[in-house]
């Protein structure tokens, strides 16, 4: 067990022994509704999750949530960028009777590419670094290390300054020759039954980082793409890496949107502004202790206090 687990496993066992997860529970959580958000979780982990999740709360999908509550704790799964190993969780989700929401990066999804932040060009690099530059010079630092594809292609006419966005081809990707990390058209379509599929945008691009036009083509252009694939609504947002502002907010409305969710952690109910759902973003790999005290939303709170976020759970933002 390295350090960091042994300080998790230390933590998690300190609060459940004070009693604080049921005090949250009462007094925090109530019959709000916790937002929960996973990335790429293996089966066995979110199946012991689930199991003790069922127990304690209603697990309801995201369209549930302007419902009023039943007076006991309620949740939602949410899993963003849609990743390939989101495809082997279908029967834990079956097997919970669970709808979860899955925010896709549409363009990464239709042009079989990789997430950039998994590619191979970002590989060794600071990838904290990269999500703080200007959008286009993220991208240009990429291009050099050897970054392609149907995001750059997307970008590259106003890299040049001509402004007129063409849209990528999959042939784009194609020349890329890089292994797509994220599920396929085909899986998606097999998956829409059971699985809400909704908007992460189509590249992840930190948005704040964006210029306007930039922003406005992935928030409108995910929507159009996602309902073609699923043939169904596409209402719901999720920023990512939980970046946003006054503008993406202001585009979100205008595109038609109803939700976004944040990384910013706590619950939520009536009084939250639909275009800032809080969430309580969970480890991929949490044993079920440390899976129990980050339901507290406590761990979070303090990272994101440490980290500049200050006292109201809002994740730092750049
Ligand atoms: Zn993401």
């Amino acid at each position: 067990m390295n350090a960091r687990t042994l300080l998790r496993e230390s933590f998690a066992r300190l609060v459940l022994w004070t009693g604080v997860v049921a005090a949250v529970r009462k007094f925090l959580w109530r019959d709000r509704v916790a937002i929960l958000l996973y990335h790429n979780p293996s089966p066995s982990t979110l199946d012991a999750h689930l199991s003790y999740l069922t127990r304690i709360c209603d697990i309801v999908p995201l369209d549930a949530l302007s419902q009023p509550g039943r007076g006991r704790p309620r949740a939602v799964i949410t899993l963003d960028d849609g990743h390939a190993g989101n495809a082997a969780l279908l029967p834990v989700f079956d097997k919970h009777r669970v709808r979860p929401t899955i925010f896709l990066c549409s363009g990464v999804i239709e042009h079989r590419a990789a997430h950039w932040w998994m590619h191979p060009a970002a590989a060794g690099t600071d990838i904290e670094r990269l999500k703080r530059l200007p959008n286009r010079e993220r991208l240009a630092q990429l291009h050099e290390r050897g970054y392609q594809g149907a995001e750059l292609r997307q970008v590259l006419p106003m890299l040049l300054g001509g402004g007129q966005l063409r849209e990528p081809t999959i042939a784009d990707e194609g020349r890329n020759g890089t292994a797509p990390t994220g599920l396929s058209v085909r899986q998606v379509k097999q998956m829409r039954a059971r699985v809400d599929f909704q908007s992460h945008t189509r590249f992840h691009p930190i948005l704040t980082r964006c210029e306007d036009a930039e922003c406005e083509q992935e928030i409108t252009g995910s929507r159009r793409d996602i309902e073609r694939l699923t043939g169904r609504p596409c209402v719901h947002f999720a920023y990512p890496n939980g970046n946003y502002g006054e503008r993406e907010i202001r585009l979100l409305r205008a595109a038609g949107y109803r939700t976004a969710r944040t990384c910013d952690v706590g619950w939520n109910d009536d009084a939250t502004d639909p275009f800032r759902l809080r969430a309580i973003d969970i480890h991929d790999d949490s044993s079920l202790a440390w899976f129990i005290a980050q339901l507290t939303g406590i761990p979070l709170f303090l990272r994101y206090a440490r980290h500049g976020g200050g006292w109201r759970g809002r994740k730092p933002q750049f």
